[in-house]
């Protein structure tokens, strides 16, 4: 398997949308999680993060920005690191989105799925 990049701001990056995610009213630890953290605990941190995303307006820019960056930790639009990793290996380096924009293009079907109810943990 080719040596993956390490996770890089794109040259275009915009920080504005940051200003108005729902992220911004949360707190910050239910994003990033501990060392050693595992099992049970992450799984319910990242639906709580994951359930701020779903309800924030600028989840497509976040996770274009977070693909695009190959951002290494945390839930960025809803996405699990775990999440995004899936993606990094299913898209070949040649096809690896950079312009903005093309992170939400490569990962729609990931995108959409992260906050389902499914993913939220939501039993109908
Ligand atoms: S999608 Fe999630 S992580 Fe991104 S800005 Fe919105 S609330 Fe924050």
């Amino acid at each position: 398997m080719p040596q993956q990049p390490l996770s890089q701001v794109p040259a275009d990056a915009t920080w504005d949308w940051q200003e108005v995610g729902s992220c911004r009213e949360a707190d910050p630890e239910l994003f990033f999680h501990p060392q050693n953290e595992r099992g049970l605990a992450r799984l319910r941190r990242d639906r709580a993060a994951k359930a701020v995303c779903a309800n924030c307006n600028v989840r497509i820019e976040c996770a274009d920005y977070a693909i695009r960056a190959r951002e290494p930790y945390g839930v960025w639009g809803g996405l699990t690191e775990e999440e995004r990793e899936r993606v990094y290996v299913r898209i070949t380096l040649a096809q690896f989105p950079r312009q903005r924009g093309e992170g939400a293009i490569a990962a729609a079907a990931e995108i959409s799925e992260a906050v389902s109810p499914g993913a939220l943990g939501v039993v109908s």
